[in-house]
């Protein structure tokens, strides 16, 4: 199995374009599933009307479905020849679970958290004005981001593979730091 990179962060922690950075200088494919799902949602498919109710409510599509949606991508051949940088994937840990047997149970190489502060992340997302990120929305996704997604983060300590940069200062100042962590493996 080639690279396999997890970016995590709150919502509005700016890893979706450092993830886009990221891709670019290591050469990996950039797999947003927040952006298969808007895609999915735009182009009107099952996916798309099933999820989009969930996505406006701020709530985790179903566990399953997400699953199936990574496993798919997973086993295309860009993923096999360059390597990979998932970018909300997984969310909960029944996610990183299944990540972790599709990828023949080893798990991905490493997982980055992108720390940056709750009042930070309110901030940069009402200032974002995204369709989906009413305030209700926001304060919903970062409560679900507490109770389902922090657990992600144990569930990397323990098997060595998490690495926290701090999210905080400019676009170039958060590359640097990303940057020097993976260019070591
Ligand atoms: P994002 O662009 O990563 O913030 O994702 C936007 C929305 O898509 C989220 O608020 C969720 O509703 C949904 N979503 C994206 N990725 C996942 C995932 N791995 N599990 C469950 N829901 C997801």
């Amino acid at each position: 199995m080639p690279l396999v990179l997890v970016i995590l962060g709150r919502q509005g922690s700016g890893k979706g374009t450092q993830a886009a950075l990221l891709a670019e200088r290591y050469g990996v494919v950039h797999v947003s599933t927040g952006d298969m799902l808007r895609a999915a949602v735009a182009a009107g498919t099952e996916l798309g009307l099933r999820a989009k109710a969930v996505m406006d409510a701020g709530d985790l599509v179903g566990d399953d479905i997400m699953i199936g949606i990574v496993d798919e991508r997973l086993a295309d051949d860009d993923i096999e020849a360059h390597g990979v940088l998932l970018d909300g994937f997984p969310r909960t840990t029944a996610q990183a679970d299944a990540l972790a047997e599709i990828l023949g149970g080893t798990g991905p190489d490493m997982a980055i958290n992108l720390d940056v502060p709750i009042d930070e992340v309110t901030d940069r997302m009402l200032a974002r004005g995204r369709d989906d990120d009413t305030e209700e929305a926001i304060s919903r996704r970062l409560e679900l981001y507490e109770a389902e997604t922090a657990p992600l983060l144990a569930w990397f300590e323990e098997r060595g593979r998490l690495t926290v940069i701090d999210g905080l200062g400019t676009e170039d100042e958060v590359f640097a730091r990303l940057t020097d962590v993976i260019s070591a493996i």
